[in-house]
């Protein structure tokens, strides 16, 4: 395989970059399917000069994601079996007792994902793996003995090698000028080499890859960021050390640095600085770039072997920088007091508004595709991944948190790119709580709810923009009334009791809810009953409104979405999804689908406001206000009706998340005010209060209800998931043949366990387990107020589904009984909803 070989007239599939996603793409697609695959890359093949080259290559496999976990794991294996990896172990040191508390929670997350080894250690044991670490400092650490350091030139060519053999090719030097559409869909690419038709394009080339969303009309929002990266002259302590590395690598999170050895020197890595974003506009093209050599092998204290390479990616080092990491460094490290820097490094490497890669098709072009701001320590995962949604459709892997679709118009805004991509930068070893959200970019999308909530001391979360309230301060008083187990440490924080108090009234009364941020799909055109029919599992050709609880699928049988879909009129119908970013991707999967279908889609979403009236005194209240009957047998549940409240036109459906009777009231955004103000002051004798976010998940959850992005993603299917009641086999349906398989091949099952002990609560990603084994981790984790019990969901496997099954949680590193319970936890007759 000649590296500058002549490019191919047309190809399956071109890859654009070949650094280490590039070619693990380009390794995962050659070996599951039999396309011609072509790489190109503006640089030297070899070592085509991006961020790859640039890394010391660290590789971390525990992490609070899942997905990102995963991925980390599997390129772990692929790369050990590539021979370019070493396991010399990782340390995450903790330094102040809240580190000390997040290495506990790492430990947990550790058990969850099956990252294989994880242990706490003592500030001895801690320094037995590290003697240079001063033990003053230390308070004790997480280890993870299998993570380790890349050989980053070696796995590509490894890579490459593999790849080349089943018929991938890689031509180097060649510049990639525009990408072809005829309409949406590609063609061809150009290169400063020649034209290569295809109709499958992926771009793989990571601070560039702004600029082929540009060539295309696509937007992807990433911003190219300096990273400093310096190592030491030689260490007393290790003069004359025979092997590159000796000692296990570290990170000091609190200090935003990590630490990894290089012979008789450390390297040091800081993001201890301003977030120093580029454009990308403004990186250097490979002619013009500086030479170096890659430092994931560099060895001080002998000569590099190494000849210097172009570096696309990288910028001058500015010593500034560098000073008071360097000082912290010191303080933890005493041998590093009087030594100073031998090579000093400044790489760029991609920052994404959330921290998460970019991955798949853009739902505007038809043969674009991207895999970008992945670091190393997940390309091989993600490689993997990629090459199967591209062959096979969506995998049976949660994907949802690094979807290209997940982003909304906003992100499109350089603003709002650079805010949050700074933001991501500024928190990426940050303590970050789960409830923890940017406080950047605030205030963006805000419904005619929004003054009134604000009046009534709305605590304010965003989700894809829109402020949603998690409580209300105006709720304080609920207290005095209700009894709500009082929270410390961790669970704690970003929380409020008032959240405990709501759940209660509203179960008892009646409460508010603001829908306006949830997915609202119109499906209209005459085939518009035939197209849902085939999106969806559950047979939603039903009468003229009447509403359907569904899910759809991919092919795999994976659930892509759960949503109440109401037939309007025979060829007229409304989807009423997800909130957030799920809503945005989901929208992207079924516009995709309706495509050979006449009918038309529309997201109508910012022009729409609902609010949900749910609990006991629900009809009370509309009863008064709304000419439509409601009763039980006129308004019977999951059904809609065209009806007013008072002068304002509403769609009223009656369905609840929250196991209430009551209804959702649809309308536009010009008669939203007049919509919350006419229930407001009519619900005042019923006891109306306004509910928050907190309530509606912990009212839902000891519902048995399942929240898409947690309890349900693609990774599993609806019999898994305990929704088999949403399946109609005698439908044809896309995934509809997996899940044949799937019914009668359930080996785990969604299942409700509350904690033993009284007042007790965890929270999502904690491992379940027996005694000596882990055997599933919390799908979603809260306490549920009308059961009064902390409340674990978790797919769990068969044999230990049974009600009265006695397992365990893991909540930073202690032990809490649990027990497995019938679903639901809360009105299991649903006498509540029905009356
Ligand atoms: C200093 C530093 C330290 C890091 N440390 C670590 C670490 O310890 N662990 C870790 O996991 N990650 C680390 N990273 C991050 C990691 O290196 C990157 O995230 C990863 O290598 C990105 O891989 P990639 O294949 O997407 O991008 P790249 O390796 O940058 O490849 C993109 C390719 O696209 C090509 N390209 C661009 N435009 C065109 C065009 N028009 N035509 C043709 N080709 C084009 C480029 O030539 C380039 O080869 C570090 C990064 C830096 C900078």
């Amino acid at each position: 395989m000649s590296p500058d070989n002549e490019l191919p007239e047309s190809t399956d599939t071109v890859i654009v970059g070949a650094g280490v996603v590039g070619c693990s793409v380009a390794y995962h697609l050659a070996a599951v399917s039999d396309e011609d695959v072509t790489v190109v890359d503006m640089g030297e093949i070899d070592a085509p000069g991006g961020s790859t080259v640039h890394a010391p290559g660290g590789l971390v496999e525990t992490s609070g994601s899942k997905v990102m976990s995963g991925f980390a794991q599997y390129s772990r294996e692929l790369y050990t079996d590539l021979d370019a990896y070493r396991s010399d172990g990782l340390l995450e040191i903790a330094t102040t007792e809240d580190r000390l508390q997040q290495a506990k929670r790492l430990y947990d997350y550790s058990q969850s994902w099956g990252v294989p080894g994880g242990e706490l250690l003592t500030p001895e044991e801690t320094r037995e793996l590290v003697p240079l670490l001063n033990d003053e400092e230390i308070l004790g650490s997480y280890y993870s003995p299998t993570s380790g350091l890349i050989r980053s030139v070696e796995l590509l060519a490894a890579m490459r090698e593999k790849a080349g053999r089943r018929g991938a090719t890689f031509h180097g030097h060649t510049q990639v000028t525009d990408i072809d559409l005829d309409g949406s869909t590609v063609t061809a690419v150009e290169t400063d080499r020649g034209r290569i038709e295809t109709d499958r394009v992926l771009v793989a080339t990571n601070v560039w890859a702004p600029l082929f969303g540009r060539m295309v009309g696509v937007n992807i929002p990433l911003m190219p960021c300096e990273h400093q990266y310096a190592i030491t002259e030689s260490l007393a302590e290790l003069e004359g050390t025979e092997n590159e590395v000796e000692y296990a690598g570290f990170r000091q999170q609190e200090a935003s640095l990590y630490f990894r050895q290089h012979g008789e020197g450390y390297g040091i890595g800081s993001y201890n600085h301003e977030p120093l974003l580029l454009a990308p506009d403004d990186l250097s093209d490979y002619e013009n770039a500086p030479e170096d050599i890659p430092v994931y092998d560099y060895f001080v204290g002998r000569e590099s072997t190494r000849d210097p390479i172009k570096m696309t990616a990288n910028r001058e080092f500015t010593p500034e920088h560098f000073e008071a990491p360097m000082e912290d460094a010191r303080r933890l490290m005493p041998a590093l007091e009087d030594v100073g820097i031998e090579k000093a490094f400044n790489g760029v490497f991609s920052f994404t508004p959330d921290g998460m890669p970019i991955l798949g098709p853009p739902d505007d072009v038809d043969g674009f595709w991207v895999a970008t701001g992945v670091w190393l320590t997940h390309a091989g995962g993600v490689g993997k991944a990629m090459a199967e949604w591209m062959t096979t459709g969506y995998p049976r892997q949660n994907l949802v948190p690094c979807d290209v679709n997940r982003f909304q118009d906003h992100a499109g805004s350089p603003q709002f790119t650079y805010d949050r991509a700074a933001y991501s930068y500024d928190t990426v070893y940050d303590l970050v709580h789960p409830r923890q959200l940017p406080d950047v970019n605030q205030s963006l999308r805000t419904g005619p709810f929004y003054e009134r909530q604000s009046d009534l001391g709305g605590e304010f979360a965003a989700a894809a923009g829109w402020e949603r309230p998690r409580w209300y301060n105006s709720n304080a008083s609920l207290l005095g009334e209700y009894d709500v187990a009082d929270r410390s440490g961790w669970e704690a924080r970003h929380w409020s009791p008032i959240e405990g108090a709501e759940h209660q009234a509203v179960r008892d009364r009646v409460g508010l809810f603001d829908l306006s941020g949830f997915t609202n799909i119109d499906v209209t055109g005459p085939e518009a009953a035939e197209f849902l029919q085939y999106l969806c599992t559950n047979d939603v050709d039903v009468a003229v409104g009447r509403a359907t609880y569904t899910l759809m699928c991919s092919e795999r049988g994976g659930i892509l979405g759960d949503m109440t879909v109401l037939r309007e009129a025979d060829d007229q119908f409304q989807i009423f999804g997800n909130s957030g970013a799920a809503g945005t991707e989901q929208l992207a999967w079924i516009d995709d689908q309706a495509g050979g279908f006449d009918v038309h889609v529309t997201a109508p979403i910012a022009g729409r406001c609902a609010v949900g009236v749910w609990g006991h005194e629900a009809r009370n209240l509309l009863d008064p206000l709304v000419p439509a009957d409601l009763g039980n047998d006129e308004f019977p549940y999951f059904t809609a009706q065209d009806t007013y409240v008072r002068e304002v036109p509403v769609t009223a459906i009656r369905v609840s998340y929250v196991g209430e009777l009551g209804w959702e009231l649809h309308t536009t955004t010009d008669y939203g005010r007049k919509l919350w103000d006419t229930l407001w002051e009519a619900g005042q004798e019923h006891g109306l209060v306004p509910m928050g976010d907190g309530a509606l998940n912990t009212m839902r959850l000891e519902k048995g209800y399942p929240l898409y992005g947690g309890d349900i993603t693609p990774e599993f299917d609806p019999y898994e998931a305990n929704l088999g009641f949403t399946v109609d086999l005698d439908t044809e349906f896309v995934g509809r043949e997996a899940l044949i398989e799937a019914r009668d091949n359930r080996e785990r099952k969604r299942t409700l366990m509350t904690l033993d002990e009284p007042e007790s609560v965890v929270f999502t990603g904690v491992p379940i387990l027996t005694d000596d084994e882990v055997v599933s981790y919390a799908a979603s984790a809260e306490y549920g107020h009308s059961v009064d019990s902390g409340i674990v969901s978790g797919y769990l496997p068969v044999e230990y589904t049974d009600p009265g099954t006695a397992l365990e949680v893991q909540y930073e590193n202690e032990r809490y009984p649990v027990t497995v319970r019938e679903s639901p936890l809360f009105d299991p007759d649903r006498g509540r909803l029905l009356r």
